[in-house]
Parts: C-alpha cells; sequence; structure tokens
C-alpha cells in the first residue's frame, strides 16, 4: 500500500469516527419522527408508545437523536449512519453497504432492514426499545442526501467552507445549517412552527406524490436501498460548485432548502409507514 493511500485510510477512518459526522442535527431527526408521528395508525402509536422508554415521556420524537449518543458506548454502530459512494452518485448495495472492516451490511440501510426486522420478530434477541430508536433514526438518516455521498470526501466532512460567516463544512450546511438558517429567517426560531409548514406542504403541494413516497413494494425488506439511491443522486447536486473554501449564502441556501423540507418529510411518512406495517396486528404485543 502506497504511503499516500495508507495515510488517505487513515484520515477516512479517523474523521468518520468522529461524534460530529454524519447525523442530522437536533432538529431535522425531532422534525422526521414528529411528522411520522402524525401518521401512525392507532394500533401503531400505541404499540410504539410501549415500547419507548421512560424518559421519552411518551413521544417519539424525543427518543429521536438517542442512536447518535451511542456512537461511543456502540462503537459498532458508527458506520450504521450513512452509506457513501465512490463518487457515482448511486447506492448499490453489495457495493457500498459494509464497515469499513467490509463487514456486510454495516450501513444506514442493512440497519434500516435489520432492526425493521428484529421489531416484526418477537423472538429476536435485540431489545425492542433500542430496535425502535435506532430505526427511528436511520430512517431519518438515509433521507439526508450527503449520508450517502462521496466516500472521498466522508459526505462532505473534509469540504470546509463559510456558511455566510460562520464556519462550516458541506455535511454539516445539510445536517443542520440549512435547518437553522430557515427557523431563524422563516419561522421565528420556532421548530414546531417548521414542522406545522412542513405538514402542510404534505397534505397541500405534495398530496399527489405523498402516496408514492410511502409506496414499497418489498414484502421482505424496507425500501430503503430505494431512499438511499435518492440521497445519492441529490447529494451530487449538493455538490456541485461548492469547493474547499467556497462561501455558501443565499444562492445555495434558497436551492438546498426545499430539498431538505422534502426530505425531512418523506423521512417522516416512510417511518410512519414502516411502523404502521411492523405493528399491524400487533403480533409482538399478542405473542408476549
Ligand atoms: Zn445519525
Amino acid at each position: 500500500m502506497g504511503l499516500l493511500l495508507l495515510l488517505h485510510v487513515l484520515l477516512v477512518t479517523v474523521v468518520a469516527t468522529a461524534p460530529t459526522a454524519h447525523a442530522w442535527g437536533k432538529d431535522g431527526h425531532y422534525m422526521v419522527c414528529k411528522i411520522a408521528e402524525g401518521f401512525l395508525t392507532d394500533e401503531a402509536s400505541t404499540a410504539v408508545k410501549d415500547l419507548l422508554p421512560g424518559w421519552a415521556g411518551g413521544d417519539l420524537a424525543e427518543t429521536c437523536l438517542w442512536a447518535d449518543k451511542q456512537r461511543f458506548r456502540y462503537r459498532w454502530s458508527s458506520p450504521l449512519h450513512f452509506a457513501d459512494n465512490p463518487g457515482d452518485c448511486k447506492f448499490d448495495y453489495a457495493r457500498d453497504c459494509h464497515n469499513t472492516k467490509g463487514e456486510k451490511d454495516m450501513c444506514v440501510v442493512g440497519a434500516v432492514n435489520n432492526y425493521t426486522a428484529a421489531l416484526k420478530d418477537s423472538s429476536s434477541p435485540f431489545d425492542p426499545t433500542e430496535s425502535l430508536m435506532f430505526l427511528a433514526h436511520f430512517v431519518g438518516d438515509v433521507h439526508q442526501p450527503l449520508h450517502c455521498g462521496n466516500a472521498d470526501n466522508l459526505g462532505g466532512n473534509t469540504i470546509k467552507l463559510h456558511w455566510y460567516r460562520r464556519q462550516s463544512n458541506l455535511h454539516k450546511v445539510w445536517d443542520v445549517e440549512v435547518i437553522e438558517t430557515a427557523m431563524k429567517d422563516f419561522y421565528n426560531d420556532d421548530r414546531s412552527t417548521m414542522i406545522e409548514a412542513i405538514k402542510l406542504n404534505i397534505t397541500e403541494e405534495w398530496s399527489n406524490e405523498e402516496k408514492q413516497w410511502e409506496a414499497c413494494r418489498s414484502r421482505a425488506k424496507t425500501c430503503a436501498d430505494k431512499y438511499a439511491m435518492e440521497s445519492a443522486q441529490l447529494a451530487c447536486k449538493a455538490y456541485e460548485g461548492v469547493e474547499q473554501d467556497s462561501t455558501l449564502e443565499d444562492d445555495y441556501f434558497f436551492a438546498a432548502l426545499p430539498v431538505v423540507q422534502k426530505r425531512i418529510a418523506q423521512g417522516g411518512v416512510r417511518l410512519a409507514a414502516i411502523l404502521n406495517k411492523i405493528f399491524s396486528g400487533n403480533r409482538r404485543l399478542q405473542s408476549s
């Protein structure tokens, strides 16, 4: 292995395990889960509430950042937050869904499928409360375009830039900056107002698309591979015109915001669809 390649691998390993890499920020995850709550059937809502830990106060959205806080306790879970590609704007399960040791299924798509399967199976050895909290988080992550970005720049983490006057990086722009700027500029710094605006879009502007978002023919698995493919294509556009030390301002913000809002909406609708399917008939409750 050449020295440069070795350095590259070391750098990728170090940065990939940094705590700030790869996660919608707290607001993005909260919004995805809050929107999902509104689309749950009564049956699924009851089953979800039964599984939530006491500290959640009966609110799924309160638990949706939990997975990010487990990265040091459960080091193996770190690669489950993303699925980067070699730069071809695609997601290919066989090629891209593995950790740095090459272990299969260790990416965000594998995680969504595996935690869905664990929740469906009452004999699963996984703790169902943890499975639910991982699932709710990872359905959010797979919708963040830069979680399916180019592996060479760690989904934009190594592209340092300015967001208006603040130092940031491209990954963080998509995790938190666009959402924070939107909340400040348009929603009076109030998260629930932004959530209501996105929900209104789902019932009005996107009402024709919403059924397609949740449609999933796969019986055995989820359609998380499709969501990752969408993210990979959106990530390619997100990289356009952005270089090291770029300054991103209004032009970028106004192009990115509708994408971010739609991905949050899709994440919420699809998380609800997955949970509704898992808990239809309340198999877990009946068998326990
Ligand atoms: Zn994450």
